[in-house]
């Protein structure tokens, strides 16, 4: 019981029908995906594949898949730069000290010194940082930023930078 349970908990990772990693998936969607043939196993070399019985049969899923159908693309904008979206991007995180708490937004160059209300000068800062830092760049307050603000980019791309990178680790 144990074992069928860890199996149902694994993700399964979706490739499009270019071979491009787009998404992740758990095991009873990409069973649905098989069996309808809306995908077929990607076979890649030291790649577990799950063995999940049903009464009538055995279906192996391998960890990866890829769709033969095309995938529904879904437009998608770079979201408004707002409290919500920019704590996201930041994964709720001061951008300069690293708390999770008290967070509000600040204007890296301040609005008051030219800076923009835009996704490459608005960061996640705790209130403490904010009041810190006032009226200044972080260059005139000494208060280097944790990473370069930037919009979110698209996620089907992120998702791909993100498996490339994790792929690389488990080769190396
Ligand atoms: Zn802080």
């Amino acid at each position: 019981m144990t074992a069928a349970t860890h199996i149902l908990e694994q993700s399964i990772v979706v490739f499009s029908q270019n071979y491009l990693p787009i998404s992740r998936v758990n095991i009873k969607r990409a069973i649905v995906l098989l069996l309808t043939g809306k995908a077929e196993p990607l076979a890649m070399m030291n790649v577990p594949v799950w063995k999940v019985r049903s009464p009538s049969h055995v279906i192996e899923v391998p960890e990866h898949i890829r769709l033969t159908i095309k995938g529904k693309e879904r437009t998608w904008r770079v979201p408004p730069v707002n409290r919500r979206e920019v704590l996201r991007r930041d994964h709720h995180t001061c951008q300069y000290c690293g708390s999770t708490n008290h967070l509000t937004l600040d204007h890296v160059v301040p609005l008051s010194k030219g800076g923009s209300h835009s996704w490459d000068n608005v960061v996640t800062a705790c209130e403490r940082c904010n009041q810190r830092k006032g009226n200044r760049t972080p260059e005139q307050a000494n208060m280097p930023l944790l990473s370069h603000p930037r919009a979110p980019i698209h996620p089907t791309v992120a998702f791909a930078e993100q498996f490339w990178r994790e792929h690389q680790i488990r080769q190396e």
